[in-house]
């Protein structure tokens, strides 16, 4: 049988929240308005787990999905955006970049099956934020405890560097997540200098109050955000920079355990 290109919407994948009439977004336009219309948070995952709005990420997602990497030549790929996943009222909430072309656009999971999601879970099981030390496929039983992770662009990119039109076509599905979770938010973790900037005009359109000029990113670095006035609790919410754990980072001990387990303790405990 030949390889498919996607899993077919609401067709038993373990984790889908889309079914077969879930709406999809054609184009810039139809993200912003399915975003902004989206009923609550399980109907906004659905329609980012459809969205077609980047011409170069489907084609690309979905070539990956058909050709496959030799280790994983007899999985099924997922091959669509990866929606966010984790606590539907998270204390804290985790911001990565994009999905790897052969983890999260294989396995429809966020971070799950690349060497990235491996650190990041280990870290988040040590400090208590993960019910499993590892996240390897949707039906793995890998949970978040009061945490949430999403990226800033929904689907694996080229190089795993989207374009900045790309990064703003998909910045509404993040911005509609940030707003839906902000009632019960207090802490939000930016993994690498991307996803830094990224999440500001998210935070922006959610309602946060933010400080000018924009803080530079770094490990720990520490900003207080004040939450959307529709938030009825009024104490800040802390907006935390993490280091990526990416492969480079942590070959080269740029990054180590003990840095990641660090920061997300920070966020558990301020949370
Ligand atoms: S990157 Fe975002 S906006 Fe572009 S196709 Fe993927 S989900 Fe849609």
């Amino acid at each position: 049988m030949a390889n498919a290109p996607f899993v077919p919407p609401g067709s038993g994948w373990p984790g889908d929240p889309a079914t077969p009439g879930t709406p999809v977004a054609h184009d810039a336009a139809e993200v912003i308005e399915l975003a902004a219309k989206s009923p609550g948070l399980d109907e906004l995952c659905a329609r980012q787990s459809v969205c077609r709005a980047c011409d170069r990420l489907v084609e690309w997602r979905e070539r990956v999905a058909v050709e496959r990497r030799r280790a994983f030549a007899d999985e099924e790929y997922w091959g669509r955006p990866i929606p966010g996943w984790g606590a539907a009222e998270p204390r804290v909430m985790i911001v990565g970049l994009a999905p790897a072309a052969h983890g999260g656009n294989r396995t429809g999971r966020i971070f799950t099956g690349d060497r990235s999601g491996d650190w990041l879970f280990a870290s988040l099981h040590r400090v208590g934020l993960a019910a499993l030390p590892t996240s390897v496929h949707a039906a793995d039983g890998q949970r978040l405890i009061d945490t949430r992770v999403a990226a800033a662009v929904r689907c694996a990119p080229p190089d795993n560097k989207p374009t900045p039109l790309e990064r703003t076509t998909c910045l509404p599905w993040l911005a509609r997540e940030v707003a839906e979770v902000a009632p019960s938010v207090r802490c939000v973790v930016c993994l690498g200098g991307f996803a830094w900037q990224a999440v500001w005009p998210a935070l922006r359109q959610a309602g946060y109050g933010l400080p000018r000029p924009r803080p530079r990113f770094g490990h720990g670095a520490e900003v207080e955000l004040a939450p959307p006035s529709s938030v009825p609790r009024r104490d800040p919410v802390l907006l935390l920079g993490c280091y990526h754990p990416s492969q480079q980072n942590t070959f080269t001990g740029r990054v180590t355990e003990e840095m990641l387990d660090a920061v997300l303790t920070r966020a558990r405990d301020y949370a």
